[in-house]
């Protein structure tokens, strides 16, 4: 039996799920929340769902509840932790030093440390998470799997800002890109379900609370809405999306902005949220446009009149189209939304069967026959992880 462990660590939160790789099941899968914050408590699922509600200092503790919870007798999916094979854990930046996910060792865990820079909130929470898991499991093998990774193949004039080229070389300031595991899961799906051609042009859309559309060339990412930050491109639930810079300077005078505040202006009040007033749920925004509230439609309309430009600049990028595909909480489940996306997209060449649009789990929603053809494919970053740590982890 071959069980990886997943472990996502958030600064104060760590997800984690388990599989039994043999046939890819989940055998358990839970949170570990308000790590180092009063009342922390651990959400896990194995044989029975429980809730425990128990001081946790750090990560460290954390990593021990989970692990405690999986061995339990009562609620427990494992015997022992020996039968833990491997960990996989999500590390959000790898930079430019890592285009594949990693076996990690003290040369790959320094350079992490290096990245931190680039997200400052992440990488230490994620580094910590990793340092728990080494002491907790002393020689099981641990894998890094990137969020920015599967963009490394994008080409320098995709990556490249129009700012001093100082900024790239002496801070590494470039597009990096976002949500590398889904957009490679969901390619790499939409080619098998495209019948493996030999070239293909697909663009992902991952429209979650975070949002970034990818341009999937022959297999490669070549370009990314999200940039040297999760900042970057489509308006989100709370994040800005594309806005003219000097927007920043501008309001920071206005408001008598810190800078803090201004990334929080940008980062957590902006997006669907800032435009509707209402929620950075999109159930919430469409429920209030329903009845009516007119800045709720225009949040919608917004979110996917940006998503609809992407889509057509990614084609130009590419020199054409096979393939559109919808993933992640809004692109899996928001029909209308992807109806509202692909509105007069004829041109170049989509069919939408409104039918089929209201279908859910992986299904395709373009007509038979459509030269475009779009799929609706739930991703899956947790198996991503899985599958590439048990590639990467020496063979028994
Ligand atoms: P995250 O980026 O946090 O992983 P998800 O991919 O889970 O986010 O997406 C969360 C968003 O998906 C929610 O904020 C909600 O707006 C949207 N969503 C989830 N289910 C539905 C649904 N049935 N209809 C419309 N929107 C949905």
């Amino acid at each position: 039996m071959k069980n990886i462990l997943v472990i996502n660590a958030g600064s104060s939160s760590l997800k984690y799920q388990l599989f039994d790789m043999d046939t890819e099941q989940v055998l358990s899968k839970g949170l570990a929340e308000r790590i180092g914050i009063s009342s922390s408590a651990l959400n896990h699922r194995g044989k029975k769902e429980i809730r425990i509600v128990k001081d946790m200092r750090d990560h460290n503790d954390a990593i021990h509840m989970v692990l405690d919870a999986l061995v339990d007798p009562e609620v427990g999916v494992l015997k022992d932790l020996s039968e833990i094979a491997a960990v996989g854990h999500r590390v959000v930046h790898g930079g430019e030093t890592f285009s594949a996910s990693q076996l990690i060792d003290e040369n790959v865990l320094e350079a992490i440390e290096e990245n931190v820079p680039l997200a400052p909130l992440h990488n230490p929470a994620n580094i910590m998470g990793i340092k728990a898991c080494m002491a907790a499991m002393p020689g099981v093998p641990q894998v890094a799997v990137f969020d920015t990774a599967f963009h490394q193949t994008m080409p320098p004039r995709a990556y490249i800002y129009g700012v001093p080229y100082e900024a790239y070389e002496t801070y590494k300031v470039r597009r990096y890109g976002f949500h590398g595991t889904s957009h490679l899961f969901v390619s790499q799906r939409a080619i098998e379900l495209l019948g493996h051609p030999e070239h293909s042009k697909i663009v992902t859309c991952h429209l979650g609370n975070g949002s970034s559309i990818a341009a999937v060339q022959d297999g490669k990412s070549i370009d990314t809405s999200m940039g040297m930050t999760p900042l970057e491109g489509v308006v989100m639930g709370t994040r800005s999306g594309d806005i003219d810079p000097a927007i920043v300077k501008f309001i920071m005078d206005k408001e008598h902005m810190s800078i803090q505040e201004a990334d929080s202006y940008f980062n957590k009040r902006s997006g669907v949220y800032g435009i509707s007033g209402v929620s950075s749920d999109f159930r919430d925004i469409a429920d209030a446009a329903q009845e009516n509230n007119a800045r709720a439609e225009l949040a919608l309309d917004v979110f996917a009149y940006h998503v609809k430009k992407y889509i057509g600049s990614y084609a130009a990028a590419m020199g054409g189209l096979d393939c559109v595909v919808f993933t992640a909480g809004i692109g899996e489940n928001d029909s209308a939304m992807r109806a509202r996306i692909l509105e007069n997209m004829e041109w170049i060449g989509i069919e939408m069967d409104p039918w089929e649009n209201d279908k859910r789990g992986e299904h395709e929603i373009t007509k038979p026959g459509s030269k475009v053809r779009v799929f609706v494919i739930p991703t899956n970053e947790e198996l991503v992880i899985a599958r590439d740590t048990l590639r990467l982890i020496p063979k028994a």
